[in-house]
């Protein structure tokens, strides 16, 4: 399932160009163009759900997989001591990007921020 205005589903696509860090047939890891840690990292699902309340059964098994994958993500993306995971849902969290993701954000201790 692709969103044609979506800019996630066109990187996905390889219709926009990324940084990517790591990508099998479900899921695609990418650097954030604007990094608010050392290492910045986002991990998106391939198939179009904007949100978890707009999940479906099948896109649930994507994100379980993606989940799965994150620690291989975190050592290719140079995470050798830890990181911390976000994944914002709708206006209140500061989403701009409608198409589900999940931060992975690391590579220097995190003390004066928010958890
Ligand atoms: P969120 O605020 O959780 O929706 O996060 C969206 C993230 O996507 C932001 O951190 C942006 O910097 C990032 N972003 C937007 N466009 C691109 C892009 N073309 N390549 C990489 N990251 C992007
Ligand atoms: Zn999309």
């Amino acid at each position: 399932m692709m969103d044609p205005n979506c800019i996630f589903c066109k990187i996905c696509a390889g219709e926009i160009p990324s940084q990517k860090v790591y990508e099998d047939e479900d899921l695609l890891a990418f650097r954030d163009i604007n990094p608010q840690a050392p290492v910045h990292v986002l991990v998106v699902p391939k198939s179009h759900f904007a949100t978890l309340a707009e999940m479906d059964a099948a896109q649930a098994e994507l994100l379980k997989k993606c989940f799965v994958r994150i620690p291989h993500i975190a050592q290719a993306a140079g995470l050798k001591d830890g990181y911390r995971l976000i994944i914002n849902q709708g206006k209140d969290a500061g989403q701009t990007v409608f198409h589900l993701h999940i931060h992975l954000l690391g590579g220097a201790p995190m003390g004066e921020k928010m958890l």
